[in-house]
């Protein structure tokens, strides 16, 4: 058998046990992701010990959910993995009368109830650190050494017991690339109804896993064929066979899967690959004829559509704040569309509207459903351009608002009325510090007003002049590096 490296994390934790005569072995996720070469995302030991006998252990635990689930904390590590080791006792499981939650977790004293209440096969294997070896009741090494998802089990009891399973099956094989087993595949067609018990928030957190994976694309056909959209998104079933115009290849369907597909390509965060695929959600209920364009049109689709995915993302109980931000670049997604009215004002206008923090992210999203259509045309030049032009945008002026002082501190300390000489004095200092930045120090500044004010005024005058224009210098070339830098007039 080949041999697993175990962060010294997690074999503190199976030693400890062990020694103090427990028995101790790796589980799930993690035990699978070692036989596959991937690097685990968290540790799970399960244990005969109870929580108490656990928690006196070791030196930092917190406990506090209904399972006996310990935490284990490591305060030395930066691994974010590491932090914590989850701890649980063995478990076998009574009746599901609700589809969902067990009535009550019972703990046992035999690894082989915990295994046997476990998904799938693949994720029922035990690891034992100090004997280097695998327990594998129910051919978990050779499903996933044949990349098959398959219930431990009957798979009708299984959903019937949690039907959230369901959607785990899919998540499972989107992110790992397996297919789901035959029987297990039938039994999800055939009881998707089963999700409609399940809480938002646990739906959710493996929908996430879904868009946040290599392959979202292949997660949303799954969830399509296996008729599970209705109990997660059903809004998309209505894009279905929805066509558009010549621009596109796809109907609405397939380009917002190809959009999101692309997102995750690219791999953009979350909210971006949200409004990948929602952004066309509500073109369905905005397509009309135009006779005059002999096209379809879908007029105020964004408009329509960022109602339709807030309510389709507080439905799914997403934080605010990814409501808020996956909802504006739907709003605003047809902006860098329209490529007749990007003008400097008008990307200065949509900053206003979807704010700084989101503007790159509203041209990825442009990014995604462009390339999404099929068809995208030759454009780099055009991206280029406003690239350029949200950098220009963004850019604070050259200015003598720059200064480190103000005119009426000016005005204060030389004891001068209001008039055109603090203007002068002003575009003199920007001058100075234009040349050597370091000048731009409130006691640099302060002082140099003092010989400043002393000169006859038509001198002062020269000088001020000189700086207004080696600002405008100083800001066109600034211009001409971003454009420069983006090959772009
Ligand atoms: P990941 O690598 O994404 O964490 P995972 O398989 O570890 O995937 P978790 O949600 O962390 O998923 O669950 C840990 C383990 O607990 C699983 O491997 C599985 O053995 C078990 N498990 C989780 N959810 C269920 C469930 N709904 N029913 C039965 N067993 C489950
Ligand atoms: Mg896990």
């Amino acid at each position: 058998m080949k041999q697993f490296s175990i962060p010294k994390e997690v074999t503190h934790v199976t030693e400890k046990l062990e020694k103090a005569g427990f028995e101790a072995f790796l589980v799930g996720g993690c035990v699978r992701d070692l036989i596959l070469d991937k690097i685990p995302k968290d540790w799970d030991v399960t244990t005969n010990a109870k929580p108490d006998e656990i928690i006196a252990l070791f030196d930092k635990t917190f406990y506090e959910n209904d399972f006996g689930t310990v935490g284990v904390v490591n305060e030395k590590t930066e691994d974010e993995t590491l932090k914590i080791v989850e701890v649980t006792p063995y478990r076998t499981e009574s009746e599901y009368s609700d589809n969902r939650h067990p009535d009550s977790v019972i703990f046992s004293q035999k690894i082989e109830d915990d295994l046997k209440r476990r998904d799938f096969t693949i994720n029922s294997l035990a690891y034992s650190v100090s004997q280097k070896t695998i327990i594998d009741l129910y051919d978990g090494q050779k499903d996933t050494k044949n990349k098959l998802i398959r219930t431990v089990g009957k798979p009708i009891d299984r959903f019937t017991e949690d039907g959230l399973r369901i959607l785990r099956a899919i998540r499972l094989s989107t992110e790992l690339s397996f297919e789901i087993e035959s029987d297990t595949e039938k039994a999800i067609s055939e009881n998707s109804h089963l999700l409609k018990n399940i809480s938002k928030e646990r739906i959710r957190d493996e929908f996430t896993k879904i868009i946040m994976s290599e392959k979202p694309m292949d997660g949303l056909l799954a969830m399509k064929k296996l008729g599970i959209l209705k109990y997660v998104i059903p809004e998309l079933e209505k894009t279905f066979g929805v066509e558009q115009n010549k621009a596109h290849s796809y109907d609405v369907w397939e380009h917002l899967i190809r959009s999101v597909q692309l997102s995750a390509d690219k791999n953009y965060p979350l909210e971006v690959r949200l409004s990948a695929l929602l952004h066309d959600i509500s073109k369905p209920e905005s397509r009309r004829w135009g006779k005059e364009q002999d096209a379809w049109t879908f007029y105020g689709h964004e408009v329509i559509g960022a109602r339709t995915a807030r309510k389709i993302l507080t439905n799914l109980k997403f934080p605010s704040k990814v409501i808020e931000k996956a909802v504006i670049l739907v709003r605003w997604h047809m902006f860098f569309a329209d490529t007749e009215q990007i003008t400097l004002s008008a990307v200065r206008r949509m900053i206003v509207n979807v704010g700084q923090a989101n503007i790159w992210d509203l041209m990825n999203v442009r990014i995604c459903d462009r390339i999404g259509t099929g068809r995208p045309k030759e454009d780099p030049y055009r991206l280029r351009k406003y690239h350029a032009m949200i950098e220009e945008a963004l850019r604070d002026p050259v200015s003598v608002g720059m200064l480190k002082i103000d005119g009426k501190k000016i005005m204060e300390i030389t004891k001068t009325n209001p008039g055109p000489k603090i203007g002068f004095i002003l575009h003199a200092l920007l001058e100075e510090v234009l040349e050597d930045p370091k000048k731009n120090t409130k006691e640099y500044l302060e002082n140099h007003i003092k010989e400043l004010i002393l000169l006859p005024e038509n001198e002062l005058e020269a000088l001020g002049k000189q700086g207004k224009q080696i600002k405008e210098e100083v800001d066109e070339e600034e211009i001409r590096k971003i454009r420069g830098k983006h090959w772009v007039k």
